[in-house]
């Protein structure tokens, strides 16, 4: 057993990282589903949106074939309609809602139509909004991820002059950096931020890190208001011994290694352990398989009932032959001659409800050992917690704290999205990111 990349041929890699979901091959085939809308007057499909777009007013443009007023729809909502389309979980949102689940039958494929019209304007650019003449008003905004670029788009439509401070050579954030590569390829990240930001207004400078690069004190002078976007980036330790062993690393840096390098370059090992059973434990799994370990285990420690992915997240690990070890937290990891060769586990049981109303893991005082050479850790994200710590910023178990109106205790700062939810759906950034963009407008006096 080894850790190594260059396991597959190119031509392997590349159908295992091929589109998840590919979008309709045909106009006709766009239409004909279109048309099973059936256009709900109170459609809960729209209420269960985050950004509240207006799902059957663009899927009866799309049956009317007017597809740039279907992209207009979509992007007046929700700025990263194309890239939601390929990312969100609808099953548990707009699709979960669709009234034809009432009728046991397959619901409208919301998220198919919505990459339907978003997919030509982003690629050819389609000029769909008008940016107003300056107001003489400068934001900036800290990350160019899903809130920070939808606040700088929302902003620059006002007059505002937006410029953009991000800590990586690459705008989309989670999108480009952190979710599997076989949702969304960084080709397509790199088409969207191009996009959004082809409005006009919006300066993004890159390799510019908050608390590195560029002060909040700096940003506070220098501009009227400030936007803080950062989300949350640093994997939660176990803690536990032997976490310091060639071949345990973080699923964020291995999803974040997928994501900007060949594929053959990325190390796996062939028996790959994965602690965690949320999206990003999912992501790094199925990849992990992908990559070519020959067997992927995930490591969870309650049961699939109170499992934090979703179904269909589920099913993709199931289907790409990943094993579950469900009742079984991480104890130790065994090493020789330093490197990973085993994952002590301890035996669970469900214990009384917590806060959250799941109920807790309890050790059973049993252990079992799983022979691996690589352990992923995917045990959750904790923000940058130095980084906001390093500013008078008011913050909870490292989630900065806002008002309703998003606005921190510092004036003229304002923040949303992953770095105040501790980390939600892409969906739910890109509206705080709209909402911010509302409450500077208001601050500023810029009528919107
Ligand atoms: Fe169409 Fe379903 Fe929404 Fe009704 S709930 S408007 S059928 S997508």
């Amino acid at each position: 057993m080894s850790i190594s990349g260059n396991r597959l041929n190119t031509e392997q890699y590349l159908a295992n990282f091929d589109d998840i979901h590919p979008g309709f091959e045909t106009k006709e085939g766009a239409v004909i589903e279109a048309n099973r809308c059936l256009f709900c007057y109170d459609a809960p499909c729209t209420k269960l949106c985050p950004t509240s777009i207006n799902i059957p007013g663009f899927i009866k443009q799309i049956a009317s074939q007017n597809l740039k007023g279907s992209a207009q729809t979509i992007f007046s909502s929700n700025i990263f309609g194309g890239g939601c389309s390929k990312v969100c979980p609808v099953e548990k949102l707009c699709e979960g809602a669709c009234v034809y689940n009432l009728m046991e039958e397959k619901p409208i494929s919301i998220a198919r139509l919505q990459r339907y019209a978003t997919e030509p304007a982003i690629e050819h650019k389609w000029h769909l909004f008008e940016r107003k003449t300056s107001v003489n008003k400068k934001v900036a905004v800290v990350g160019a991820g899903p809130a920070g670029l939808a606040c700088a788009h929302a902003l620059s439509l006002e007059g505002v002059d937006v410029t953009v401070f991000e800590k990586e050579s690459k705008g989309g954030g989670l999108m480009t950096y952190g979710i599997a590569a076989y949702k969304v390829t960084p080709e397509f990240c790199e088409n969207e931020v191009s996009f959004i930001t082809s409005v006009g207004g919006i300066d993004i400078r890159y390799n510019q890190a908050l608390g590195k690069d560029i002060s909040l004190t700096e940003l506070r002078s220098a501009f009227d208001a400030v936007f803080i976007g950062i989300g949350v980036g640093v994997a939660r330790q176990l803690d536990i011994e032997g976490e310091d062993l060639v071949g345990v690393v973080d699923a964020i840096s291995f999803i974040y290694n997928l994501r900007t390098k060949d594929y053959a370059e990325v190390a796996v090992g062939d028996k790959v352990a994965v602690i965690g059973l949320g999206m990003t434990a999912i992501d790094a799994a199925t990849q992990a398989k992908r990559l070519g370990a020959k067997e992927v285990t995930i490591v969870y420690r309650r049961t699939e009932n109170e499992k934090p992915c979703t179904q269909e997240e589920l099913n993709i690990a199931k289907l790409d032959g990943c094993k579950f070890e469900y009742l079984a937290s991480p104890k130790q990891v065994v090493g020789q001659n330093g490197k990973v060769s085993g994952l002590i586990c301890d035996k669970m049981t469900l214990g009384e409800p917590d806060e959250s109303g799941r109920r807790s893991p309890v050790s059973l005082g049993e252990t079992f050992e799983l022979e691996v050479d690589m352990v992923i850790k995917a045990a959750g994200q904790t923000p940058f917690e130095s980084l906001i710590k390093s500013s008078n910023i008011l913050h909870k178990n490292g989630k900065i704290l806002t008002d309703d109106s998003l606005a921190t205790n510092l004036s003229t700062v304002f923040a949303g999205g992953d770095c105040i939810n501790g980390g939600k759906e892409v969906v739910n950034a890109v509206q705080d990111g709209k909402d911010a963009a509302t409450a500077i407008l208001r601050y500023l006096g810029v009528n919107a």
